[in-house]
């Protein structure tokens, strides 16, 4: 190649890179990539075209292209600025956007760019437009939060928010003093059945009187509800703690020859036979905080948390 080919190749390629600015100007993205794309055939030690070509590609949402022609402009001169900046900036946008691993990644300069990987809503299925996506935070520890889309985010709110309106309170006092009743009647007669007391039933009763006390109110939650939830639960612990500590009395009682011991004992004997249970056996308490922490929470209300 002599002198005078390389200083016609070079002004072609400027002639290519003016009509890439110009039709980049009129908004002709596709013929302006064109005319950079020809420029750079023409020399391609321009700075400016690959420059350029990262403006367009940009443009034209390529991002990872337009990172890799960034790259060339900056190799081919150090200090070009513009580059530099623009390169920072695409690099922070596709971070920001979740896809990390491509700007470590080798890409092949001439392949196509990898497409945004199209997210869909957790609850209806749908894929969500970029930038629509609600990010709700799981519930718990270990919960992963899920991704859904507006309809759908809205509608969970709503719902939600349903949930702790209309509570029928009868339905849940029923329900809860009688699953409270059944659990505290059933627990004793295991106790006196197996001679045996496993303190951690306690939670599992707990347990059982939040979900029956929500059932009752006809599947609501709130503050009301919790309320009765705990209280049938307190009252299930110290019935049955009554009734074993009772059992364990009246068998020892038997046993020195006293018998025919009316079922409801006076009140102050009652709450002294409960204080001596919980004395005899403090664990007890810990069981008795889980279970009522349990019969509070499990009807608590629902808000989900936005990200
Ligand atoms: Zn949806």
């Amino acid at each position: 190649m002599n002198m005078y080919d390389t200083t016609s190749s070079q002004s072609k390629a400027r002639q290519y890179l003016e009509q890439a600015f110009a039709s980049r100007e009129r908004h002709e993205l596709d013929d302006a990539l064109k005319a950079c794309d020809a420029a750079i055939r023409a020399d391609s030690s321009l700075p400016d075209a690959y420059n350029l070509r990262g403006v367009i590609l940009e443009e034209l949402g390529r991002r990872e292209e337009a990172i890799l022609a960034y790259r060339e402009a900056i190799r081919l001169d150090v200090s070009f600025r513009e580059a530099q900046e623009n390169l920072r900036k695409v690099e922070a946008e596709l971070s920001a956007s979740g896809i990390q691993s491509l700007l470590t990644a080798d890409v092949d300069p001439k392949s196509r760019p990898a497409e945004r990987p199209m997210l869909n809503c957790a609850s209806c299925g749908n894929p969500i437009p970029a930038g629509r996506e609600v990010v709700f935070a799981g519930q718990g520890k270990n919960a992963t939060s899920i991704t859904v889309c507006a309809n759908c985010a809205s509608a969970l709110e709503q719902a939600l928010q349903a949930e702790t309106s209309g509570a029928n309170i009868v339905g849940a006092v029923l329900f809860g003093l009688g699953c409270a009743l059944i659990a505290a009647l059933v627990w004793y007669g295991v106790v006196v059945i197996s001679n045996y007391q496993l303190g951690i039933v306690a939670v599992l009763i707990g347990w059982l009187v939040g979900q029956a006390t929500m059932l009752g109110a006809r599947r609501k939650r709130g503050l009301a509800v919790q309320v009765i939830s705990v209280l049938s639960t307190a009252i299930a612990m110290l019935l049955s703690e009554y009734l074993i500590v009772r059992h364990f009395v009246v068998q020892s009682l038997a046993e020195e020859g006293y018998t025919n011991i009316p079922l409801l004992l006076p009140v102050t004997l009652i709450v002294q036979l409960i204080i001596d249970g919980i004395k005899a056996d403090p664990m007890t308490l810990l069981f008795w905080g889980i279970a009522l922490w349990e019969a509070l929470k499990i009807p608590q209300a629902r808000h989900p948390r936005r990200m």
